[in-house]
């Protein structure tokens, strides 16, 4: 088991240093050319890997242009199109139902307010923040998904469960300049090494200050669990 540094944020400014050194280009995997296919992209990633939506995306980007052909597709023929990724049925309407606000109530642009975001079908607070982040450069939050819940559990940066309230806590530890790298971090820390199931901490450059280390910690903080 590691020792953590003193306070949580030291221990957040640690973990972002030794990842930045670790992974110095960082950044998002998924794969789009406008705030649109952003959007999209964002929307059928979840529960989902970036690899498969990537796979999808080509074609689906050559085949429609515009929030327009998504609002007006028919349903069968949305679902069709995307019937390797999960949940395809649910996420082709929020896909259609969001293009279609997109274009009655912002003229056809995606919005660039949280609020407005979140109105959208299919686009909880983590979508929106990826998408204002990406899309319009604003950065409002944290990106909470499965590897930051994860690593921000393990390594004792926070108790809470769920991602809001991680995110919450996440904004008092991290220095606001690195928000959006430290979910880029987390992922590809937690895609290479800090794997859900079967870590590899004895290769892991944080092992001396997580306190979940296999080494000598019998408790996986992420889970609460015995390892
Ligand atoms: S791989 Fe192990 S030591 Fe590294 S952050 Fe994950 S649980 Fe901690």
């Amino acid at each position: 088991m590691g020792t953590p540094r003193e306070s949580r944020t030291d221990q957040a400014a640690e973990v972002v240093d030794r990842l930045e050194e670790a992974y110095p280009d960082s950044t998002i995997s998924l794969r789009y050319s406008n705030r649109l296919e952003l959007l999209i992209a964002v929307i059928l990633s979840a529960q989902c890997t970036d690899e498969r939506v990537n796979t999808e995306t080509e074609h689906l980007f050559e085949t429609y242009d515009g929030p327009e052909d998504y609002a007006n597709a028919p349903q069968d023929e949305l679902a069709e199109e995307l019937n390797s990724i999960t949940y395809y049925n649910n996420k082709a309407k929020y896909i259609r139902s969001a293009c279609q606000t997109i274009v009655e109530e912002h003229d056809g642009e995606v919005p660039d307010t949280m609020d407005e975001l979140t109105d959208l079908s299919g686009v909880g607070r983590k979508t929106a923040n990826v998408v204002l982040q990406h899309g319009h450069d604003v950065v409002e939050g944290i990106v909470v998904d499965t590897h930051v819940q994860r690593l921000s559990r393990r390594l004792g940066l926070t108790e809470e469960e769920y991602p809001e309230p991680i995110e919450q806590e996440l904004m008092e530890l991290v220095p606001e300049g690195y928000w959006q790298q430290f979910t880029h971090l987390c992922i590809d820390h937690g895609r290479a090494t800090c794997t859900a199931r079967n870590p590899d901490c004895d290769d892991c450059v944080l092992a001396d200050i997580c306190p979940s280390e296999r080494g000598d910690s019998e408790i996986d903080l992420a889970s609460g669990e015995p390892w």
